[in-house]
């Protein structure tokens, strides 16, 4: 061989070591995800979950002072900022998704996580009740998917949106009516969703937790304590009761529940639209309340 040629041999073989040592890209590299919600328990678990993949993230929730403190143990501004978003107010959300594509160049990954619990039996909900319940979760996830896909569809890139919706979605929760009953609208903006915006190439999935005590704020405000008194535990094992009642005996942390919109939005479920992923360590597929 020529000298020049060695020499071309070698200097090629260098630069792929070189490249061999680079850290592979991570699975959400590029990604711009909205998480509502996510100043706490499971949706502050997704948001983490998602930077931690490579993914820009924004933090969105009521109060701003709480999303601007979830984003900050994100990161740096240039990866994970925080905005307030009352999702049931349709002017805050465009506004909100408006921000988060103009500081990150763009939305393509969705989360509908914000809620609220009122877990009360049919004869103590109130109007009040069922209309709070609806606002925040039927009419907040239907404003917040109706912007993301408008800015979706106007990038032509495809997207994810995923619903938190919940075990009550599928079977009666236990007396429940205004909570259940919402989330199984969630489940059906699912499939309606899937249905209408699968040719932009968008996918709308569902996960379906339960009993994600621990991190959660959702059993605080007497739901717990209410919980704990008809299972006749008391309510710091409620965690460990919930568990222990499933298939697989495991507590369903809000990590868990993170790991499964991971899952579905990370590449590998590209062909999967309008699926609900049950994240309760067996819950719904043995029909335990
Ligand atoms: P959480 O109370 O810890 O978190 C809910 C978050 O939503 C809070 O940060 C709250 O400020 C925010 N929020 C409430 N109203 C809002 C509004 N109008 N606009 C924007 N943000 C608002 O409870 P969590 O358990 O983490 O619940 C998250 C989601 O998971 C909810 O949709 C809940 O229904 C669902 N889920 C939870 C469980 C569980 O076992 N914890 C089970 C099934 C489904």
């Amino acid at each position: 061989i020529e000298e020049s040629e060695k020499f071309r041999i070698e200097y090629w073989a260098l630069e792929e070591a070189k490249l061999a040592r680079l850290p592979e890209p991570k699975p959400l590299a590029g990604r711009v995800a909205f998480v509502t919600g996510a100043a706490s328990g499971i949706g502050k678990a997704i948001a983490t979950r998602l930077a931690a993949e490579g993914a820009c993230v924004v933090v969105s929730d009521l109060d701003a002072d709480k999303a601007a403190g979830a984003a900050a143990e994100l990161g740096s501004a240039d990866v994970a900022v925080g905005v307030a978003c009352d999702v049931s107010d349709g002017r805050a959300v465009a506004r909100a998704l408006g921000e988060a594509a103009v500081a990150f160049g763009g939305v393509d990954l969705v989360v509908n996580n914000a809620g609220l619990s009122i877990s009360k039996p049919l004869l103590e909900t109130t109007e009040r009740d069922w209309d709070l319940q609806h606002d925040v979760m039927a009419k907040g996830s239907f404003l917040v998917s109706r912007e993301a896909a408008r800015i979706m569809i106007e990038q032509d890139m495809g997207g994810d949106i995923v619903y938190i919706a919940s075990k009550n979605a599928v079977f009666a929760g236990p007396k429940n009516i205004a909570y259940s009953s919402v989330k199984a609208d969630q489940a059906h903006q699912v499939r309606l969703l899937a249905a209408e915006l699968g040719e932009h190439g968008i996918r709308v999935n569902g996960v379906n937790p339960d009993g994600v005590v621990r991190g959660s704020g959702i059993f605080a405000g007497g739901w717990g304590a209410q919980r704990a008194e008809v299972y006749g535990v008391k309510e710091e094992e409620l965690g460990a009761f919930y568990a222990k009642r499933t298939l697989l005996g495991r507590e369903v942390l809000p990590e868990h529940v993170a790991a499964a919109v991971f899952a579905l939005t990370a590449g590998e479920l590209s062909h999967t639209t309008g699926l609900h992923v049950p994240v309760d360590s067996g819950v719904a597929a043995a029909f335990l309340r």
